[in-house]
């Protein structure tokens, strides 16, 4: 039998961190358990002197999650993952396991907006510096590194503009500068971009998104390379306590197993509407790395293995018709977060991105027109009909339900 890690991603996404349970059961079982009893008080012992293997405590390890964090380990090609209470704490755990006062961050400018606050906020009180650039262009980051950059950290596609920067030039400036180059690779999942083969040193994901996919869970992983960086940051995970619990791990992984048909019908699906937006008079811009029209559209088809799900687009009308059009549609769903199977639609500059302030936004592009969608798997007529229904109101206030926002 040929190792899981041989598989293609298919394969993969239904097989990996699945083992052999009690009574022939297919799937994990759901150990919902805080604790563990010993055989005896040697046995503890043991446990607790490392001397010998077993369960202790869930916040330490648990066997449910466990089998999620193999799946996903797999999934991105890492050794090992770290199941984490949401994506947040994901971020948490790897700036808390990587820096320490008086290190350097070169951080994206465009990223999700709790990552730029809990930088500045958090760790700017402790001591830790951090500049937000912009990292599509590698020049760019050579040349704010500084000697005592420890963490280069980016998304990509950006949130929400869907900017791109190349990850294998990244990794090489990092390395040069003896940083190490951590991806949020939330937007994209392990199925269209492949962060460790590009040099990556440490992937995150909220899982709440793509890999869940069903806009049931909210939780997090990180991804390392090695039993060394897997040991620190599951010690600093241990303190920290921010760990998925056995539900949701089990959600997780049951997710995990469509990842790939989902995510591939939302690439089309994503790929139609996008199209069908460009080609509309109300739309002044999309921003979509599967269209010619974007900037990186060659970057894009050299680095992922497909443009994703996430559009941004500006109408000609502003705000004002943007706020038309997300209280027009029905199909889509009003709300924010991404990746799941139902069609998102929602306004960065007052909703996700509302944290990060105006100056900040504009820095990273972020202007107050753009509208983010992320699309599901419905049938995709019907998610375009519902478009053209709700941009043919766009223009008429007294359609439109404005005061909602
Ligand atoms: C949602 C998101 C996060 C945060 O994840 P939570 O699960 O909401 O804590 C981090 N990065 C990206 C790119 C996201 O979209």
């Amino acid at each position: 039998m040929r190792s899981i890690r041989q598989f293609p991603i298919e394969t993969q996404a239904v097989h990996a961190g699945v083992g052999e349970y009690e009574f022939g059961a297919v799937v994990p079982p759901i150990y919902q358990t805080s604790t563990f009893r010993f055989k005896d008080s040697d046995h503890g012992a043991r446990l607790f002197r490392g001397e010998e293997d077993g369960y202790i405590y869930t916040r330490m390890r648990n066997p449910t999650v466990e089998a999620m964090e193999s799946a996903i380990a797999v999934l991105e090609g890492g050794t090992h993952a770290l199941g984490c209470a949401s994506g947040m704490a994901a971020v948490h755990t790897v700036f808390m396991a990587l820096l320490s006062a008086g290190d350097h961050v070169l951080c994206s400018d465009s990223v999700y907006g709790p990552t730029t606050t809990l930088l500045t906020g958090v760790f700017g009180k402790f001591g830790v510096q951090v500049d937000f650039i912009d990292t599509s262009s590698p020049e760019n980051v050579a040349r704010m590194m500084r000697p005592n950059t420890k963490v280069v950290y980016v998304e990509t596609p950006g949130n929400p503009t869907l900017v791109l920067c190349d990850l294998e030039a990244i990794a090489d400036i990092a390395h040069r500068n003896r940083a190490l180059l951590v991806v949020d690779n939330t937007f994209m999942s392990p199925v269209l971009q492949r962060p460790f083969e590009l040099g990556a040193d440490v992937i995150l994901h909220s899982m709440t998104k793509f890999l869940n996919g069903h806009a049931d869970v909210v939780a997090g992983v990180v991804v390392v390379k090695s039993e060394a960086q897997y040991r620190d940051f599951r010690r600093i995970l241990n303190q920290i306590g921010g760990v998925i619990d056995p539900f949701n791990s089990f959600l997780v992984h049951r997710g995990v197993k469509t990842l790939d048909v989902r995510v591939r019908r939302q690439n089309e699906n994503a790929m139609k509407v996008a199209k069908f937006l460009e080609g509309h008079p109300k739309i002044a811009w999309v921003r979509y790395p599967g269209l010619e029209s974007h900037p990186q559209y060659e970057l894009a088809r050299r680095q992922m293995k497909g443009p994703g799900a996430m559009i941004a687009c500006e109408l000609t009308g502003g705000i004002t018709a943007g706020r038309a059009l997300m209280n027009g549609v029905s199909i889509f769903q009003l709300a924010v977060s991404l990746g799941g199977v139902e069609s998102l639609i929602q306004h960065p500059a007052t909703m996700t991105h509302a944290s990060m302030g105006k100056a900040q936004r504009e820095q990273a592009k972020i202007t107050d027109g753009l509208v983010r969608i992320s699309v599901g798997i419905e049938n995709v007529d019907d998610l375009i009909e519902d478009l053209r229904h709700a941009l043919d109101g766009c223009g008429r206030p007294s359609e439109s339900r404005e005061s909602a926002i």
